[in-house]
């Protein structure tokens, strides 16, 4: 039985007095959640964050991470600065990242070995654009992207990680996946995991949905069998309609 896991990617949004009482509004309303609770706020409150989630069950989770060890990159955080402020999950490759910062497959993977080379649990974001899927192209190119990320990887190592399977048509504009097309996508990614491993790993590793999940479509989403939970944006930032994800998550 894998866990499921729910995450909320806050992206560049909150003050550090609205990201303290989201979080001290959330902790009691997640104490009861049955899955993984997971926060990952800007780099500038992962410190406060973590202060304030301590001894909860929320858990820690950043939205970026260098590749390197470290050195002269101005701007960018490492790994090792992350684990020492006890971040334990990295959202990596979301298609903002992407889209805005060119992310590439192969940059994606050097993150990924950096994140578990540091005891950090990558969370994997993988999807298609509309074009993509209107021209049929959708399941060649998540599984390109899985094959990109999980390069030179150890099944042991896979079996650890997070894939978010994030339709970028879905992300950020309230249009969701159906829940059939979710599970299709994450059945064909599933698949890939094992043809690229093993049977064993593909039954291990998580893969989460993620665009425009919301209490209002989670319960339907998260009962498809291969659906392990969900990577939130904009509902992560309301520690109601953030729980009430949660909540669904059995
Ligand atoms: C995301 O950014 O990962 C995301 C899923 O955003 P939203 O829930 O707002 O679509």
């Amino acid at each position: 039985m894998r866990r499921p896991i729910i995450a909320g990617n806050w992206k560049m949004n909150m003050t550090r007095e609205e990201a303290e009482n989201l979080i001290l509004d959330l902790i009691p309303k997640v104490v009861d959640a049955e899955c993984d609770v997971v926060i990952c706020p800007p780099a500038c409150f992962l410190e406060t964050a973590g202060r304030l989630i301590k001894k909860t069950n929320i858990r820690l989770g950043c939205q970026n991470v260098h590749w390197a060890d470290k050195g002269a990159f101005t701007g960018e955080i490492s790994a090792a600065m992350l684990k020492s402020l006890n971040v334990e999950y990295a959202i990596i490759g979301h298609s903002e990242r992407r889209q805005y910062f060119g992310e590439t497959d192969e940059l994606v993977n050097s993150k990924v070995i950096k994140a578990l080379q540091n005891g950090i649990t990558p969370i994997i974001c993988v999807g298609e654009s509309l074009d993509q899927r209107r021209a049929g192209e959708t399941d060649e190119w998540v599984r390109s992207q899985v094959r990109g990320a999980l390069k030179g990887l150890s099944a042991f190592e896979v079996q650890s990680l997070v894939i978010a399977y994030e339709p970028i048509w879905a992300i950020g504009t309230g249009v969701t996946a159906t829940s059939e097309q979710a599970g299709e996508t994450i059945g064909v990614i599933r698949t890939a995991v094992k043809e690229l491993f093993d049977e064993f790993t593909a039954d291990k590793i998580r893969i989460q949905y993620g665009g425009s999940m919301n209490p209002g479509n989670a319960k339907e989403l998260m009962s498809m069998p291969g659906i392990d939970g969900g990577l939130i944006g904009g509902a992560s930032l309301k520690a109601d309609d953030f729980a009430a994800v949660v909540l669904y998550s059995k």
